[in-house]
């Protein structure tokens, strides 16, 4: 089944506690074509980029099946420039940059060859463009996955609610699922967002995994302890487009597959965070990712008899 990916291509300029980048490639968009790529082809990508934004970017995604005929290029103007630095913890950042540049004006156009596309999924964007975007689509997607993050919340929360409501599944951090809901309460958020228009809830927790919410029914999927965790940044769009990639793979949008798919996308999370921007992503084999699934079955697999 096809995918349709929107969200953006960007610049970032990244400071962990093991190092710092200067402009590398990123935007959650890129990501989430990444990541999904490895599931399904093609990824039919939604984005907007200067022309500063490398070619040879451009076509390393296009040998992974990501078609590009809905990335707008903007001649005389620079891509999306987000800069951030982690904690120690390396769970939580400060932004410390966030140049809109060519997203100021990103007025999207969906074109015809991706119509008809059954999955969705909506990276970290402005709400108002990712609600351009549904509406642009006919027949509607049979399942619309949206992310989204605090800086949105801050600055554009009523346009928020607005995307929500057309969606079914949205994806947050807990600190953000508390922002939207205004519940301290984990449990509570969800059942509260779960009244705003998705009928599933993915919460991730960084290093502590994710919860998927639906109805009365939760799945917990943890994180692999990892060794080493050189760089978060992504690893929130690279689990959804995981997740998205193998639901679309599959074609089955069942509770079921929906756990599944969560621990595809905290699969391959694992190995975003392995190296600075989406490096890692683009040398991972098939048997590198089915073996970390693995790991990932045997972290929770126990036997219980009780009497
Ligand atoms: P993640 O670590 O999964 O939250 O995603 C980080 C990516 O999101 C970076 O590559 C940034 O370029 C991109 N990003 C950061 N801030 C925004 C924003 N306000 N809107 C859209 N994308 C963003």
């Amino acid at each position: 089944m096809s995918l349709i990916a929107v969200g953006t291509m960007a610049f970032d300029a990244i400071e962990t506690p093991f190092g710092k980048t200067d402009r590398i490639v990123g935007g959650s968009a890129t990501y989430v074509a990444y990541a999904s790529s490895y599931f399904v082809q093609p990824v039919h990508q939604v984005s907007i980029v200067g022309n500063d934004f490398p070619a040879e970017e451009m076509n390393e995604l296009r040998s992974r099946g990501v078609q590009l005929e809905g990335v707008e290029v903007v001649p005389d103007k620079k891509s999306f420039f987000w800069s951030g630095k982690y904690h120690l913890d390396m769970n939580s950042r400060d932004t410390l940059v966030t140049d809109l540049n060519v997203l100021a004006d990103f007025n999207p156009r969906i074109p015809d060859s991706y119509q008809g596309a059954a999955f969705l999924m909506l990276g970290n964007l402005d709400p108002v463009i990712q609600k351009q975007v549904i509406g642009q689509l006919n027949p509607r997607p049979k399942l619309i996955v949206m992310d989204t993050m605090n800086f949105w919340m801050d600055i554009k929360m009523p346009q928020l609610l607005e995307t929500l409501r057309l969606t079914d599944v949205l994806l947050v951090n807990d600190s953000e699922a508390r922002q939207l809901s205004g519940e301290f309460s984990i449990v509570k958020a969800a059942r509260k967002i779960l009244t705003m228009g998705p009928k599933y809830l993915i919460i991730k927790k960084g290093e502590h995994g994710a919860l998927l919410f639906h109805e009365k029914q939760v799945f917990f999927a943890p994180a692999l302890p990892l060794e080493e965790v050189f760089d978060p940044t992504g690893a929130g769009d690279t689990f959804a487009g995981g997740f998205i990639g193998y639901l679309a793979k599959t074609n089955d949008i069942s509770f079921n597959n929906m756990k599944t798919a969560i621990i595809v996308g905290s699969a391959m999370a694992s190995f975003c965070v392995e190296k600075f921007g989406p490096e890692r992503l683009k040398d991972v084999s098939k048997g590198e990712i089915d073996g970390r699934i693995q790991e990932f079955v045997d972290l929770v697999s126990f036997d219980i008899e009780l009497s």
